[in-house]
């Protein structure tokens, strides 16, 4: 198949020009399928999901050891799940339209670790690698207590190998952070976009630091390319790893039982609908796929990206997937919103996933800020400004959409923003970020 041109695109999905107009937009997919009709495609299930709970359980007893702000959850990496109805009562006078439901913020802005949704999947990935390396030499077995693997015997095992990954940031901070605490070498390829902060923060860890001026596919192509010359070092696919994305689909159960905990129903009459950022999409795309498997068709997901990188809504809409770019359509792929810069999806998740994402909607940056902003004039929060693509989803519904559900349904319902970074962002640039806000 050639790919069709600009202009071919353009005049076969009209949409397009709201996103070549860098407009806000949004995009319901007629094409979304009950859990059951849609599963089939995403080629993993509950299993695979289980093993990974597994595989973190087994790992929980030596990251209680290594890494002591996560004893308290004895090792396990979790956020919590928080109301947040002054930022509801805000937003309804801001858009000037009262949201029936509650308004609740998922803090993963504020995970152990590396302080974004990566401490999800950027972590598991690295364990999973080093499990498995261990396993393979015989130094290890699944019923061991693995809080041996802080001896400084396993860290002189793992320094023979390397892992390697390109990241516009925070990916770089989880797996340089993980990998340089197992003993691991490591090097972190970077895109332009990527705060020094961040570049800082690694090299303090012995993280070795690649820096490129270009974008985030050009630092992954290049770490991917240095990581084949060298036998010994493993690469993290951003794009198309099936380990990262189970890693994010752990947190579907986790939240289901955080829910249960405080008396959130989440069924046919109370829907829970939740506004994840999207970059390449294997965050949103796994958590998506854990809240379907623990939610069933009760939950509905909703992607959010930057007007100027609209790479999954493009993808999807089109068809066309990891076979298109924005950057094709003339859009510059220019945003504040780390981690979210990307200019082409994922392939592997934009098919395995497209059935199970209700909608798209693109948010510019001056309302990433502006909503920062008034998130921590409300209540106290302060994240960066990617975490705040999902804030006005649930003003960006449209009428037509919200017809499937009933008025009762609607005042039933829980929302449910995904704050995806921001826990570790230095206290200047907070400062910083909440002026540009004004
Ligand atoms: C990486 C990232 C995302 C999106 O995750 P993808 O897997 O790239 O889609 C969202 N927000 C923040 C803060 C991130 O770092």
């Amino acid at each position: 198949m050639t790919t069709p041109s600009r202009d071919e695109l353009i005049a076969a999905f009209p949409l397009l020009k709201d996103l070549i107009a860098l407009r806000e937009t949004a995009w319901f997919n007629p094409a979304c399928t009950p859990l059951a009709e849609g599963l089939p495609y995403v080629g993993l299930n509950e299993n695979d999901v289980r093993d990974a709970e597994a595989r973190l359980a087994r790992f929980a007893p030596y990251i209680a050891e290594v890494f002591p702000q996560t004893r308290a959850t004895h090792g396990i990496i979790e956020s919590d799940v928080v109301p947040v109805p002054a930022m509801q009562h805000a937003l309804a006078q801001r858009y000037g339209a009262p949201l029936p439901g509650a308004l609740w913020l998922k803090k993963d802005s504020h995970l152990p670790i590396s302080g974004s949704i990566k401490a999800r999947g950027g972590i598991y990935e690295v364990l999973a690698h080093a499990e498995k390396l261990a396993l393979e030499a015989g130094l290890l077995s699944v019923e061991d207590n693995y809080s041996k693997l802080a001896s400084a015997a396993f860290r002189q095992f793992f320094s023979q190998y390397r892992i390697a990954v390109g990241s516009t940031g925070n990916l770089g901070l989880s797996i340089g952070i993980m990998s340089a605490k197992l003993g691991f070498k490591v090097s972190v390829h970077m895109s332009a976009d990527a705060r020094q902060w961040k570049k800082d923060k690694l090299r303090e860890h012995g993280v070795e630091v690649v820096e490129y001026e270009q974008d985030y596919s050009v630092a992954v192509e290049q770490g991917r390319k240095a990581a084949q010359s060298d036998p010994r070092c493993f690469f993290i696919d951003d794009e198309n790893s099936r380990t990262l994305f189970l890693g994010y689909a752990v947190a579907g159960e986790r939240l289901k039982q955080q829910f249960a905990a405080k008396g959130i129903n989440v069924d046919a009459d109370h829907p829970l609908l939740v506004y994840l950022p999207c970059g390449v999409g294997g965050g949103p795309g796994g958590v998506a796929f854990g809240l379907k498997l623990a939610f069933g068709d009760n939950v509905h997901c909703f992607f959010a990206e930057p007007t100027h990188s609209p790479c999954m809504l493009l993808g999807v809409h089109t068809g066309l997937h990891d076979a298109v770019s924005v950057q094709e359509l003339g859009i510059d792929n220019v945003t504040a919103a780390d981690g979210l810069a990307v200019g082409r999806a994922s392939g592997f998740v934009g098919r395995a996933m497209e059935r199970l994402i209700d909608g798209y909607v693109t948010v510019a940056d001056e309302t990433l800020f502006s909503l920062l902003r008034l998130l921590h004039e409300e209540e106290r929060i302060t994240l960066e400004p990617s975490a705040l693509a999902g804030m006005p989803g649930p003003w960006r519904l449209t009428s037509d959409y919200l017809s499937r559900f009933t008025p009762a349904q609607l005042n039933h319902a829980t929302h449910l923003v995904w704050a995806t970074g921001g826990g570790m962002v230095p206290q200047a640039e907070q400062e910083k970020y909440l002026l540009a806000g004004r």
